[in-house]
């Protein structure tokens, strides 16, 4: 795409903006269709969904094949709304596929199949594979000579995961240049506060510690997301990089931002209209 990178900040940080806003509203919608779903996390990560589809990325919406292409790897696939909208905003899936989203037989499940959806890298979830999967793609991609980048967005109860900890190990032993990882810390997983169900912090000096170039960034200011991206890819050591994005769940919205135990939300008919409004 775009060659975002060639325009000047202010203009990058207003695309960035300004496509993150319609990520959300696409969210909403989709959700409203099913009357529930992952909206805190859709919203939550529509920022870093826009810097990187409509900034960092490289690809061919109309050839999303091509080899060189950088990859995007959901592992939080129950993220998958928000994926949804950004490869709508994309150009990669018709709009119109929106009113068949969590349908029988529709290529937008609740939970992302990446069979199904076009664009989509890889199925993920089981939780807590996608960074190893990243870690087996950017070998075989220096295998075959590409240069492409992987990004790997993983949620912050992944965290937990062991599988988690083998792949920032690897990653390191390998010197995956190549690979991006976003680690989405929005405190919330299925049975709760992530800090309370497992303690991960401090995670900036845990990855630095494996060997990783790390960063940590408000995940909804544009700003720092941008600047956080563009030095993780032009880092110049050979090691994998991190950043850990700060986010918070049901961004934009400021009643479904307040309300409590939002891991899966469920929003009663009369408050879709008014979400769109607050948005
Ligand atoms: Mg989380």
């Amino acid at each position: 795409m775009i060659g975002a990178s060639a325009m000047d900040r202010g203009a990058r940080v207003d695309q960035i903006q300004r496509r993150a806003n319609r990520i959300r509203e696409r969210i909403l919608r989709m959700a409203a269709t099913q009357g529930q779903g992952y909206v805190g996390q859709g919203l939550g990560c529509a920022d870093i969904l826009s810097a990187l589809y409509f900034d960092q990325l490289r690809y061919r919406a109309d050839d999303l094949q091509w080899p060189e292409r950088d990859r995007f790897l959901l592992s939080a696939g129950h993220y998958a709304i928000a994926l949804y909208a950004a490869l709508i905003e994309a150009g990669m899936i018709p709009e119109a596929e929106m009113e068949t989203y969590g349908a029988d037989d529709s290529r937008l499940p609740m939970n992302g199949m990446a069979p199904y959806t076009p664009g989509m890298e890889i199925t993920g979830g089981s939780l807590g594979h996608g960074l190893g999967l990243a870690v087996g793609m950017c070998l075989g991609l220096r295998l075959r000579g590409i240069h492409s980048r992987v990004f790997a967005f993983v949620s912050d109860g992944e965290i937990d995961e062991g599988s988690t900890w083998e792949a920032v190990m690897s990653a390191s032993h390998f010197k995956l240049e190549n690979l991006i990882a976003i680690i989405d810390v929005n405190n919330q997983q299925a049975d709760g506060p992530s800090k309370q169900i497992l303690g991960f912090e401090p995670l900036v000096s845990k990855f630095e510690a494996f060997g990783w170039f790390s960063q940590r960034v408000d995940g909804n200011r544009v700003e720092e997301l941008l600047d956080a991206l563009d030095a993780a890819c032009s880092h110049a050591e050979r090691r994998p990089r991190v950043v850990v994005c700060d986010t918070l769940l049901g961004k934009g919205v400021p009643f479904l931002e307040k309300r409590e135990k939002a891991h899966f939300m469920r929003v009663d008919p009369a408050e879709w209209e008014l979400a769109l409004q607050q948005l």
